[in-house]
């Protein structure tokens, strides 16, 4: 890698996935492939007019495997490598794509330039790939400006089959479709047609000169507790018995709601009362959580569950492992879960 201290230049950040494999022409078999291989296959990349640096991840990883060491480690990336680049592209597998992106829209406070992460359904080496067009638009918008010459797009996001999504806001929903992510619950950044259209709910930034301060402290001591028909005392006594719990992510019904088992709203009362952080989103695409309006809601808010409004899953959990690992206790972690970081939440 090399410094430029051009107008606009982008860092490409290849950290695997999909995106990066190619056909091995003699057996077949998908391989992951080096970003040397990655400028063969998109000959298009030169016509870009501004400098494409790249970073690579040795060995290239399955998004499964990405942890919070790798946030941190990207994070590190970027906060080395900010003066020196006017946006950053993340190639990323899809699986944990929003996640990632969730986790990087906290960890980066005072961001003001773009961090894009994008992938692809079919690798680059593959002729009907969706991976060169989410490839090359997400680079057009990282060196994208406004007419004061600021970044468009100053917030972590995730472009896909053109559509340019809030990162904290999006969910992969489908495993085959091009179109595998969606933002339920904010309208599309930009859309990506003959031009690139930017809306309205693009981050304004707070200064011209806003100072990018990276968070590196995470903990991992949370769960997620899905409700179904049918779920057992012992399931759920056992979630909120693991030891050293800090936090659960319980994914209820519609709005907001649970069984009403005396047992149930029992274990709520008792693990809050314990200091467990219990942060309530709905098991639905879309909409937002009002435990106020059905009974079946009002027990858990009576219980002390907190209110995680239209937060997808990804967003709650990883912003209850950035609010703990700063330390806050379960009071102030509460309070911090209803109100917006980076516009991961309308309240
Ligand atoms: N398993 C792959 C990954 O997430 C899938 C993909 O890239 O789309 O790394």
């Amino acid at each position: 890698m090399q410094n430029i201290l051009d107008n606009t230049s982008v860092l490409l950040i290849y950290t695997g996935g999909t995106i990066g494999m190619i056909e091995n022409p003699e057996t077949g078999a998908l391989e992951n492939f080096n970003l040397e291989q990655l400028q063969k296959q998109i000959p298009e990349l030169h016509k870009f007019s501004f400098h494409i640096d790249t970073y690579q991840f040795d060995p290239p990883m399955d998004s499964s495997d990405i942890d919070p060491d790798i946030w941190r480690k990207l994070v590190h990336i970027i906060s080395e490598h900010y003066d020196n680049y006017s946006g950053f592209i993340i190639l990323h597998g899809t699986d944990t794509m929003a996640y990632t992106a969730s986790a990087l829209s906290f960890m980066l406070e005072g961001l003001s330039k773009p961090v894009i992460l994008t992938g692809s359904q079919l690798p680059i080496g593959v002729l009907r790939t969706d991976g060169k067009e989410n490839l090359l638009t997400s680079i057009e918008i990282a060196g994208a400006k406004n007419e004061e010459g600021q970044p468009m797009v100053p917030e972590v996001c995730i472009f896909f089959e053109n559509h340019l999504m809030r990162g904290n806001r999006t969910t992969k929903m489908n495993a085959e479709n091009f179109n595998a992510f969606r933002s339920f619950n904010y309208p599309a950044l930009a859309a990506a047609g003959i031009h690139i259209k930017y809306g309205s709910g693009i981050r304004k930034m707070l200064t011209k000169d806003e100072v990018l301060c990276p968070h590196y402290l995470l903990d991992t001591n949370i769960a997620i507790l899905k409700l179904f028909p049918g779920i057992q005392e012992s399931v759920v006594a056992s979630i909120l018995e693991i030891k050293g719990l800090k936090a659960v992510v319980l994914e209820t019904y519609g709005s907001g709601n649970a069984p009403r088992k005396e047992w149930f709203a029992r274990r709520l009362r008792e693990a809050c009362d314990q200091g467990i952080v219990i942060v309530n989103v709905t098991q639905c695409n879309a909409g937002t959580v009002e435990m106020d309006r059905y009974e079946t809601g009002y027990q858990l808010l009576q219980a002390g569950v907190v209110c995680g409004y239209d937060s997808t899953t990804e967003s709650a959990v990883t912003k209850l492992m950035f609010l703990l690992g700063h330390g806050y206790d379960a009071a102030e972690v509460r309070k911090r879960m209803g109100q917006p970081i980076a516009g991961e939440i309308t309240t």
